[in-house]
């Protein structure tokens, strides 16, 4: 088999299908976010503004992470030294899953490496060992929970995005013996909607289900703590497993779980996505575990990160830009055209030091074709009016409709 011509098809056909992913080769200067140096064909540098980060509160660039960094790093060294049971625990893992657990007020916390990780090592653990149980997954699941779903071979039923009425009729349609876990996210990424959680556990437990939520783009960002959508709503209790990552609004990298005590060191004993892998590195866990006690204090990062956000719809809608209107931090602008939204994110950096990678198929579906942008707390008005201004230049080169306001 001539395996480099298998490669280059695929790829070519990528390419063809407008679909092939150019990474923007940047430099995040410490103590300058949303500013960043973009490396331009390996010589040039160009100044851009970071409008797609999902370090949504810019704590990835906080002295205060930074500092507890430096200090670990100074105190423990780079790596974890193993994984969590041969060597590889530190101190600050078992300091931050301690303050994990508190956050999201659950018995317990496990960290993973990833976001990713987390979502798929437990649910495939939970449905590859649980015998005959069945999974319930939201359709806009995130790829990780879907990885893990078919990963673990379990029987599995997807139900229409946030739409109770179906989940209560797949479920009651089930087998009432069979285990079953529903699976969903808060905050959905690229729309931004939020799920009915209240009303998802309302009907789980009417069918005494298990109760799995995503808050990967709500942790640290909503409830008046950061502990996300189900803090905020104070429903915090009624979730069996609250998952999140340390990659977004934490500003670090990392995933947990949280949950009871014996659902916890049951997933620690038996999934191998959390055994067999080298724990994170020290420094890691402590720059997480400051951002996560910071955030759990100072509400000034989510009250500036609101007031951007409410000032960059305010502006697109000014301009008559259509914006996906949504109750999140999200702001996704619909080009709904994926050659004309690859053109403006091109022209947009390359002519207005404005920095948004575009969302094509099939991250979201054809038609849907968008620039998803993250106002972050620390984007100055002068940035959100370049935005606004460079943005409505190329929606009338592009003949695109605006909205009259
Ligand atoms: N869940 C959702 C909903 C996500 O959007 C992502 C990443 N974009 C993840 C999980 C994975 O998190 P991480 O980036 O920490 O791997």
């Amino acid at each position: 088999m001539d395996f480099e011509r298998l490669f280059r098809a695929d790829l070519e056909k990528l390419k063809e299908d407008g679909n092939y992913r150019v990474f923007a080769d940047l430099e995040r200067r410490a103590g300058s976010f949303p500013k960043a140096h973009h490396h331009v064909d390996g010589t040039d540098t160009q100044d851009v503004t970071v409008w797609c980060s999902n370090d949504y509160l810019g704590m990835g660039q906080s002295a205060i992470v930074t500092a507890a960094m430096h200090e670990a790093i100074d105190k423990c060294g780079a790596g974890a030294g193993g994984t969590r049971n041969i060597s590889g625990t530190n101190h600050y893992h078992v300091l931050l899953e301690r303050e994990l657990a508190d956050l999201h007020g659950k018995e317990a916390a496990l960290l993973f490496t990833s976001g990713y990780v987390s979502n798929w090592a437990t649910l495939g653990t939970l449905l590859g060992r649980i015998p005959d149980v069945m999974v319930f997954s939201d359709e806009m699941n995130h790829a990780s929970m879907i990885e893990g779903i078919r990963h673990s071979r379990a029987r599995k039923v997807i139900w229409k995005h946030n739409d109770l009425d179906d989940l209560r009729a797949k479920l009651a349609a089930a087998d009432p013996d069979a285990p079953k876990i529903v699976a969903f996210e808060s905050v959905y990424s690229m729309d931004g909607d939020i799920a009915p959680i209240e009303a998802i556990c309302d009907i789980a437990d009417e069918f005494g289900a298990m109760t799995y939520l995503d808050e990967v783009h709500a942790v640290g960002m909503y409830g008046p703590r950061g502990g996300g959508v189900a803090e905020r709503e104070g429903i915090m209790d009624r979730l069996t497993i609250i998952e999140g990552t340390l990659g977004k609004a934490f500003g670090v990298m990392g995933g947990y779980i949280t949950g009871s005590t014996a659902l916890i060191d049951w997933i620690r004993s038996f999934s191998s996505g959390f055994i067999f892998t080298t724990a994170l590195p020290p420094t890691l866990a402590a720059g997480a575990l400051a951002s996560i006690r910071h955030l759990k204090k100072s509400e000034m990062e989510r009250r500036r990160h609101k007031d951007n956000v409410a000032k960059v719809r305010l502006g697109l809608t000014r301009a008559g830009i259509p914006w996906l209107d949504n109750p999140s931090h999200i702001v996704p602008v619909m080009v709904r055209d994926a050659k004309k939204c690859k053109w403006i994110s091109d022209i947009l950096m390359d002519q207005h030091g404005v920095y948004v990678q575009p969302i094509n198929y099939p991250t979201v579906a054809r038609g849907a074709e968008r620039l998803r942008i993250t106002p972050t707390p620390l984007h100055t008005d002068a940035d959100i009016a370049h935005l606004v201004a460079s943005l409505s230049s190329l929606w009338s080169q592009c003949a695109l409709a605006r909205h009259v306001a």
